[in-house]
């Protein structure tokens, strides 16, 4: 079940670290949230139970850090973590047994870098940083953003670690194509900080789907989908099957319902709602949003099979009691 493990943080009272103690439920599991913050002052958070990536960023901003640095040294803690086999270096390959990474940044300017299927490099946030730095683009894929990170200095590496490709040789053997289904193998660390000044920034960094199709790219490099950063705002990011998010360019919907004044709470709940009724009511997939609010307020929300949506009805979603449906 870890895997279907989201973070709400409740209220954020008291100051100093909260990594992993604040709990949520996500369809009536409890959880772990990942969560560092500060009453008023500094907050960095992330999908799912990464308390070590939050940690990092954590110190990074306490250390008068920039979020930006924050938001990339937090999640570089998961890409190079072998045992994450969601992230980085590690990470499960797609069907051909090729690790291929998506990530993206962006900060309070609204400055923004992304690589796309980059293979061989264990930080591609770091080279979809240095495309927004150091490029006049926003975004590199495939062979070219290998050829820039190592022109940038990044060294190569194979990703694919024995355990990774063991548990592929398996799913040769047993699985055939359908992605969309399988709910436990994919995950992706979104992270979100704000500074003591109220300036945000965001990252996310994926392997995506595991077993993917050689070249498929999903929602977390695309900004605005996978994440979005408005400094006056808020900012977004997504987690589950990204072929949804990027129909409904979710983080940057989040954003946008914030604006019109919704708690990150709302807003997140609303985005999953909009997937939902997009579907038909039908739910045979894993979605999450986590937001964060200027005043450094938090939300967050997460579906996945065999979740109860008998309370929305297919049209409009209007109807959902956010709290009591939470809790049901
Ligand atoms: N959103 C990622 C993707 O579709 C995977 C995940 O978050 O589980 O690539």
């Amino acid at each position: 079940m870890d895997r279907r493990k989201f973070i709400r943080n409740s209220s954020l009272g008291s100051a100093g670290l909260l990594s992993g103690s604040s709990l949520l439920s996500c369809e009536g599991e409890t959880t772990k949230a990942a969560v560092a913050a500060e009453s008023g002052g500094p907050i960095a958070v992330c999908t799912w139970d990464f308390a070590n990536a939050t940690a990092r960023a954590w110190e990074v901003l306490n250390q008068n850090g920039s979020v930006l640095d924050a938001v990339e040294q937090g999640v570089m803690v998961e890409e190079a973590d072998p045992e994450n086999q969601t992230v980085g270096y590690g990470g499960r390959p797609d069907r051909d047994g090729v690790v291929s990474l998506d990530a993206c940044i962006m900060d309070s300017e609204g400055r923004c870098g992304s690589v796309m299927a980059l293979e061989g490099i264990v930080h591609p946030v770091s080279v979809a940083r240095k495309v927004m730095e150091d490029t006049p683009h926003v975004i590199l894929a495939g062979a070219g953003a290998q050829q820039f990170a190592l022109e940038s200095g990044f060294k190569l590496k194979d990703l694919l670690t024995e355990k990774s490709k063991n548990q592929w040789l398996e799913w040769q053997k047993t699985s055939r194509y359908n992605p969309i289904i399988n709910i436990e193998n994919h995950d992706t660390i979104g992270m979100l900080a704000r500074d003591k000044n109220g300036n945000l920034a965001g990252a996310c960094t994926t392997s995506g789907m595991a077993y993917k199709m050689r070249g498929r790219v999903g929602d977390s490099p695309v900004i605005g989908a996978g994440l979005y950063i408005d400094n006056e705002v808020g900012g977004a990011t997504a987690t589950g099957v990204g072929e949804e998010v990027v129909r409904t360019v979710g983080s940057f919907l989040i954003v946008e319902l914030m604006r019109q004044g919704m708690s990150p709470q709302k807003a997140c709940e609303e985005g999953v709602a909009r997937i939902i009724a997009k579907n038909n009511g039908k739910l045979d997939f894993q979605i999450g949003f986590l937001a964060l609010n200027k005043k450094g307020e938090t939300g967050a929300f997460c579906i996945h099979p065999g979740f109860s949506y008998r309370k929305y009805d297919t049209q409009g979603h209007r109807n959902i009691p956010s709290e009591s449906y939470l809790k049901s």
